[in-house]
């Protein structure tokens, strides 16, 4: 699935997507709290209520710019907390490559925040060793995250996935430490969107008068636009998340920016606009569906 923004092409490439089982991730999205939100279905959830996410990578092709925003869970990988994150075998690569991203022609990798399901692909097995898996990319990771989770380093749940997808391309000297404002080029750029993680950040596209954003977890399903007083308990703040939350969705309601879930399944985007006192996503299939 593509979506155009003027100059700027980004692709969807799927590494897993779920139905139900999302209640650990979003305990206030009841099926009976669900279920009265029709514009949910059918897109972001099923007749019966249960949330539908995606974890995917968004491949965005800039002029002379070839981008991969979060890496998803990646192959081969132990230690993680949700035992299906485990040991993943998933055609990924070869679906990014079909797609025409082949792994060496990635310039830049951007993670959005540092957490398991955003990082995963920044390294792959090889002989027994993680190996960067974007060979000829810069690894753009914000600073204040970075000091984060390097401080966090020992945490039991963060040990794995620092030591093998965040450690490896750093110790490569891949890693460009950026702040959370950082400009990628003439057309993306991060925006600032703390409280999931403290460094987390969304990234906007702006393009031949046209814009997107790519959220990154500051929301993590669509159901949060309809009530955006719900929080992921992945939030780090979750205040702050909320408040993120709110200042983003009151700047982009009305506004033809086109918003990318980082996990919206299906659809995947949409336009923001007011519904009584929230908001909603008029989806915006991309092309290819
Ligand atoms: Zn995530």
């Amino acid at each position: 699935m593509k979506w155009q923004v003027g100059k700027v092409t980004v692709t969807k490439i799927v590494e897993l997507e779920v139905t139900g089982g999302s209640r650990f991730i979003l305990p206030q999205a009841t099926y009976e709290e669900i279920l009265p939100i029709a514009w949910l279905r059918p897109h972001f959830a099923d007749e019966r209520g249960r949330l539908k996410m995606s974890i995917h990578a968004l491949a965005v092709e800039a002029p002379g710019r070839r981008i991969v925003v979060d890496t998803c869970l990646g192959n081969d990988k132990q230690g993680r907390r949700i035992p299906t994150w485990n040991n993943l075998q998933t055609p990924f690569l070869a679906d990014l490559a079909a797609a025409g991203f082949a792994r060496e022609s990635i310039d830049t990798v951007l993670c959005t925040h540092l957490h398991v399901d955003h990082v995963g692909w920044n390294t792959m097995l090889r002989d027994g060793k993680w190996v960067p898996t974007f060979p000829r990319a810069r690894y753009l990771m914000g600073r204040t995250e970075f000091a984060h989770w390097q401080a966090q380093r020992e945490r039991e749940d963060m040990q794995a996935v620092f030591a093998d997808s965040v450690a490896p391309v750093f110790e490569a000297g891949l890693v460009d430490l950026v702040e959370t404002d950082h400009r990628v080029c003439d057309e993306v750029s991060l925006v600032p969107t703390p409280g999931h993680t403290p460094g987390h950040v969304s990234v906007r596209i702006s393009s031949e008068g046209e814009e997107a954003l790519i959220t990154g977890d500051f929301m993590h399903h669509p159901c949060q636009i309809a009530r955006p007083h719900w929080c992921s308990t992945a939030d780090s703040d979750p205040a702050a998340a909320q408040a993120t939350r709110e200042r983003m969705l009151q700047r982009l309601a009305g506004t033809p920016t086109l918003v990318i879930g980082t996990h919206f399944a299906g659809a995947t985007a949409g336009r923001i606009v007011r519904d009584g006192d929230a908001y909603r996503l008029d989806a915006q299939e991309g092309t290819g569906a």
